[in-house]
């Protein structure tokens, strides 16, 4: 078969999805995961043997060729596959640097006698970093982690690196999974791999990092629970960092829901100001509003005060709230918290309780004795979708507009309904594609969305499944407590891990790594 051949859409059920085929036949891009929000990627045009090869030389060099000879000849389809492409290429190219990486720290000369490797932690890895950090002119830490990804790639996280190897996720995204899974039992490292795995590949690496929260708060809400009581310990604010410009910035590294409550706080008080004339924009207000209230104890503005209310959403099961059962909660905007918080918080404080049915995950109560329950049309479908239904956008639908995906036209058959079937959260940016930018969006069923690009490419976006909880019968509790009995974890010292989030520290004479996703901007 040549590279140009074209190749049938993979027998899984999208072909009902992919519209009118155009005169040059169905084209179908990927395959389908089965458990993602982003199932069906097809389009009017056919999908050629190119597009979906796998990695390595052959398609390295063919892109090369491409890129040098008839790049500007490709359709506006095949350009966006030729960035595929060669996305495919960058990432099994990084697992082959990770793989020698991790083989480095593997040999005799990476070995620093064992008082050395106790008293200053000069593991292997470390030894490694530094080796490679002169070779590559990138920082020792930065060298460390591409030993520490090679050699865990070669265990429990095997699958994550034959879908690097594989040009599924690119580095970043592996990177993701190693730090969100760091000083995890290993039952636990790999059932929660399994589950974000088969859809990471259309998860963005902050996507595919709420996933493995998720996941995990699901699979073993009583670990999640105890390491969020561990993960609590190390709270800290942050002395200043210095900035150019004569400007310095504040880190407070506490829990999602102190952040979340503290942001919405802030947020609704800067709004208000905005609203009663205030000249400065949302982002300065915010800013001095901070400055405000922690320099002077109150703001100094009474009006703005009194308006203010904290407004976080927090869903809990029925079942946990009455203490029959360990669903995990949500906290809106966040993710899933573990069932103990989340039964904490519903009951009391300035938190908006959403009680939700066990099985279905409905809304059963909002609250009432404290807020006017959500009758509206716009409530529930916030509640359905929560997030904007742009498959790659986080943007709470709290925070997003209520498109009519058919617009509403008064008088006018053509016109689309005011109902759950043709509504949807849609984030400022996301409405501004839709409405400006080609991007044609379909609503099939109620909550299932089907996306159209400038270029041909089609995604079918679902709601979110939730990852399937474990019975408390499950074996990998007791695997679990086997190894921690086994396996006791330095609690200080040199060894603590870096918890997922908190900001590298470097060393002397060490520029920090680039911030990852949950890292403050410097
Ligand atoms: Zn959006």
């Amino acid at each position: 078969m040549s590279w140009f051949d074209t190749v049938a859409p993979d027998d899984d059920g999208s072909r009902a999805l992919a519209g009118s085929a155009g005169s040059r036949g169905a084209r179908a891009v990927g395959a389908l995961d089965g458990r993602g929000r982003v199932a069906v990627e097809s389009g009017p045009l056919p999908t050629l043997a190119w597009h979906v090869a796998a990695p390595g030389p052959a398609l390295a060099g063919l892109l090369d060729e491409l890129e040098h000879e008839s790049l500007e000849l490709l359709d506006d389809y095949d350009v966006v596959e030729f960035v595929a492409a060669a996305q495919r290429v960058a990432a099994w190219a990084h697992r082959l640097a990770v793989a020698g990486a991790g083989e480095l720290a593997t040999r005799e000369s990476m070995h620093a006698p064992v008082e050395a490797e106790l008293a200053h932690g000069l593991t292997p890895e470390r030894i490694a970093g530094a080796e490679l950090g002169l070779r590559l002119g990138i920082t020792s830490r930065a060298g460390q982690d591409l030993a520490r990804t090679g050699l865990a790639l070669r265990r429990e996280l095997a699958p994550t690196g034959d879908a690097l190897r594989a040009g599924r996720i690119d580095a970043h995204k592996a990177r993701t999974i190693l730090d969100g899974l760091d000083g995890m039992p290993v039952p636990l490292v790999v059932a929660v791999q399994d589950a974000v795995l088969p859809r990471a590949a259309r998860r963005t690496a902050g996507q595919l990092a709420a996933d493995i929260r998720t996941a995990i708060v699901h699979l073993d809400p009583a670990e999640a629970a105890r390491r969020h009581r561990d993960a609590a310990k190390g709270r800290h604010l942050a002395g200043p960092k210095v900035l150019p410009d004569g400007m310095a910035g504040l880190w407070l590294h506490t829990t999602a829901t102190d952040a979340h409550a503290m942001y919405q706080a802030i947020d609704q008080a800067a709004r208000s100001r905005r609203r009663a004339g205030d000249p400065r924009t949302l982002d300065q207000l915010r800013a001095d509003l901070v400055c405000e209230r922690i320099l002077h104890g109150r703001t100094t503005d009474a009006t703005a005060q009194a308006t203010v209310r904290a407004d976080v959403r927090v869903l809990v099961s029925l079942t946990t709230l009455l203490g029959t059962g360990d669903e995990p909660g949500e906290l809106v905007g966040h993710g899933a918290i573990d069932p103990v918080t989340a039964r904490a918080l519903a009951a009391g404080g300035t938190w908006r309780r959403l009680v939700t049915d066990p099985t279905s995950g409905a809304v059963l109560d909002v609250g009432r004795t404290r807020y006017t329950p959500p009758a509206d049309l716009a409530e529930h479908v916030r509640h359905r979708d929560r997030t904007c239904v742009h498959p790659t956008c986080q943007t709470p639908a709290w925070s997003s507009e209520i498109d009519h995906t058919v617009p509403y036209r008064p008088g006018r058959a053509d016109g689309g309904s005011t109902a759950a079937s043709n509504l949807a959260p849609l984030s400022k940016g996301c409405h501004q594609l839709k409405t400006h930018a080609r991007f044609r969006l379909q609503q099939p069923t109620a909550g299932r969305f089907v996306w159209t690009t400038p270029t041909g490419h089609r995604y079918v976006h679902d709601p979110d499944p939730p990852a399937p909880g474990l019975a408390r019968d499950h074996p990998l509790h007791e695997h679990r407590n086997t190894l921690r009995d086994l396996e006791p974890r330095p609690e200080n010292g040199a060894q603590r891990r870096r918890p997922p989030g908190e900001p590298p520290r470097a060393g002397p004479g060490e520029s920090e790594t680039p911030p990852s996703s949950g890292s403050p901007p410097f």
